[in-house]
């Protein structure tokens, strides 16, 4: 609290003047690979940290090509803290969500490696134009709820791009998901999603309601939205940052990938 007071007293107003500004050095964010040359089967310590198997060793053994899957990854920082190489570092970057499932894979080798979606080249307004609400639910992650939540305070005013929270459904343009997604949520979760008019679009925010993250493959059948709803945002993160949330709404909300998907139709009540 003291730190956001002294940052906007620094900056003579609340709300962040940049929108979507790169993590302060040294805040810990998601994992990104470099080109860096990988020692392989000689190391293996990414691999053999990771709690959710979110990183593989493919092709050469003594070089080999290393990939991460953002959409497993618990942002825990084991491998960043144990890579010799810097084959494996930080990403201080908060435009972190995708259209694309698979664009949450990296790759270390330069040709196979997949760009990361860039609010930029998002230039259509979409079905939404300028103004979307959104129903959040949470099957259960407090610490993306308060992320979440964050995004409506005065530093990140969410509202000015303008995104609103609702209670109802009915009102809603976009469902925004955290959480793992358990048996207990899925029903009430797609019933949300029945009660929404069209156009309407869904995003998981979270590695848990990407995945499951650590949950994934459990007794409670957590392995995320995907199982349940298509997906039109993913925003990685164990919790993700509240301007990455807000790059999740606005490329979901801005993309073409927006009119694919609706139907039946469901009145407003
Ligand atoms: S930061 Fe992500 S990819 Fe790296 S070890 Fe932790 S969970 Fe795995
Ligand atoms: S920790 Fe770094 S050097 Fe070791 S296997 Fe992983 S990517 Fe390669």
């Amino acid at each position: 609290m003291l730190t956001a007071l002294l940052h906007a007293a620094r900056q003579k107003h609340a709300t962040d003047a940049v929108d979507f500004p790169d993590l302060p050095e040294g805040v810990g964010g998601l994992p990104r690979l470099t080109t860096e040359p990988c020692l392989g089967e000689a190391c293996g310590r990414c691999v053999n940290v990771c709690p959710t198997g979110a990183i593989q060793l493919s092709g050469d053994p003594e070089n080999p090509d290393v990939s991460l899957d953002r959409g497993l990854c618990v942002t825990c920082g084991a491998c960043i803290a144990g890579c010799p190489t810097q084959t494996i570092v930080a990403d201080p970057s908060t435009k972190s969500a995708v259209i694309h499932r698979e664009e949450l894979v990296l790759y270390s080798k330069p040709t196979e490696t997949k760009p990361i979606a860039a609010l930029d080249g998002v230039k259509a307004l979409g079905p939404f134009r300028r103004s979307v609400d959104v129903r959040v639910v949470s099957t259960g992650c407090n610490a993306t709820d308060l992320e979440v939540a964050a995004t409506a305070n005065a530093i990140f005013d969410c509202s000015r791009f303008g995104i609103h929270f609702v209670a109802s459904p009915r009102f809603a343009d976009v469902l925004l998901v955290t959480g793992p997604v358990g048996r207990a949520m899925q029903k009430p979760l797609v019933s949300c999603f029945e009660a929404m008019a069209d156009p309407r679009v869904v995003i998981a925010v979270g590695t848990c309601a990407i995945s499951g993250g650590v949950h994934r493959g459990g007794y409670a059948d957590a392995n995320g939205v995907m199982p349940h709803l298509e997906v039109h945002a993913f925003v990685p993160g164990c919790p993700p940052h509240p301007w990455s949330i807000v790059h999740g709404i606005l490329i979901a909300t801005r993309s073409k990938a927006t009119n694919a998907n609706h139907s039946p139709q469901h009145g407003r009540g």
